[in-house]
């Protein structure tokens, strides 16, 4: 076999100017090669790595599946594979620059591949590879970010920043699960905001999301515990689910958040009812045993929104 590529050059150029970490081991872990990759990234200059036993070189430094791998390649003949995701960084290998703030330096995030070579004596000696996989772990940790802030964009409320339909949908069942299992009453509120379009019409659509927006902050300011699930419905309509209160506590509940809008004095001239803004409440209290799907429990408590609206708006109406 030519030692030569192409007629120019000798495959040490080519080897010494991989963007690759090279190593070979005989059987008994003699290093036969050191490319110039392995020369920069472990400070072991060639003259002390060629010769030298790789373990005794590295002592305790090497992880233990690092060690398995590549005695299973020189014994069996077994190639072997060791991605960065499972073996994170096998040697002690770094990158070139100093970090600046005076601590150790990390090791080089590798991907390890190991290749049983036969040697002329009929032993087995081993080629191991060794790429940097540090910028792949980077943009691995880009899209998980970015994916994770795609999950919470498609149930969030692109106006006011609140959960969405989409959420409260996905979680009224797990909820009703919950009740189910401990045995305890929910309670399903329907809040609208009473003249809403008169608002929009006489201060503009502009004003219209700064108060809705505010009404949601607002509302949702009054939740007391995080396994509330509360969402804007659509339009100017929310939605909110709580567990554990009977139907006195629910009904109390539920004049402290219409109390909590009209307490921000949100001046509404078109209203029939107020001054200030306000908003109307239905609420619905059931049982695990009384509530099957769910279903009734939001036709009933939209039903009660409707008679808080016939009865005047700026009202509860608690039902069973
Ligand atoms: P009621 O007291 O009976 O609830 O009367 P209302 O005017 O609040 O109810 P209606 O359903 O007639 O009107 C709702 C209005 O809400 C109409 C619509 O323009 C407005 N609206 C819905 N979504 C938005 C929004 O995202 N921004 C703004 N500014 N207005 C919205
Ligand atoms: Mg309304
Ligand atoms: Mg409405």
């Amino acid at each position: 076999m030519s030692s030569m590529v192409a007629g120019r050059f000798s495959a040490e150029d080519v080897y010494n100017n991989l963007n690759l970490g090279l190593i070979m081991l005989d059987k008994d872990f003699n290093i036969l090669l050191w490319n110039e990759w392995m020369v920069r990234h472990s400070h072991v200059p060639a003259e002390s790595a060629l010769n030298s036993n790789f373990i005794a070189l590295f002592n305790q430094q090497l992880a233990p599946g690092f060690l398995r791998a590549l005695s299973n390649t020189i014994s069996y003949g077994l190639p072997a594979m060791l991605s960065s995701a499972l073996h994170r960084s096998p040697l002690p290998l770094y990158h070139v620059y100093v970090p600046n703030d005076g601590e150790a330096p990390a090791r080089m995030v590798q991907s390890v591949v190991m290749t049983p070579i036969p040697a002329p004596d009929g032993s087995r000696s081993c080629l191991i590879q060794i790429s940097d996989s540090s910028n792949s772990v980077k943009r691995e940790k880009i899209l998980l970010s970015h994916s994770e802030a795609l999950k919470r964009q498609v149930v969030t409320d692109g106006l006011t920043g609140v959960n969405n339909r989409r959420f409260f949908d996905e979680n009224f069942t797990l909820a009703l699960q919950q009740s189910m299992r401990n045995d305890s009453p929910l309670s399903l509120f329907m809040i609208d905001i009473d003249f809403f379009k008169q608002y929009n019409d006489h201060y503009g659509h502009v004003a219209g999301d700064r108060v809705l927006k505010r009404v949601a902050e607002t509302l949702k300011g009054q939740l007391k515990s995080p396994t509330d699930v509360f969402a804007r419905y659509g339009g100017e309509e929310f939605i909110l689910l709580v567990g554990g209160m009977d139907k006195r506590e629910a009904k109390t509940f539920a004049e402290q958040l219409r109390e909590s809008v009209h307490a921000l004095e949100e001046p509404h001239d078109k209203s029939l009812v107020n001054r200030c803004m306000t908003i109307s409440v239905g609420v619905c209290t059931r049982s695990p045993q009384e509530e099957a799907d769910g279903r009734n429990l939001l036709a009933t408590a939209d039903a009660a929104l409707y008679r808080a609206k016939l009865g005047g708006r700026n009202k509860v109406v608690a039902t069973d």
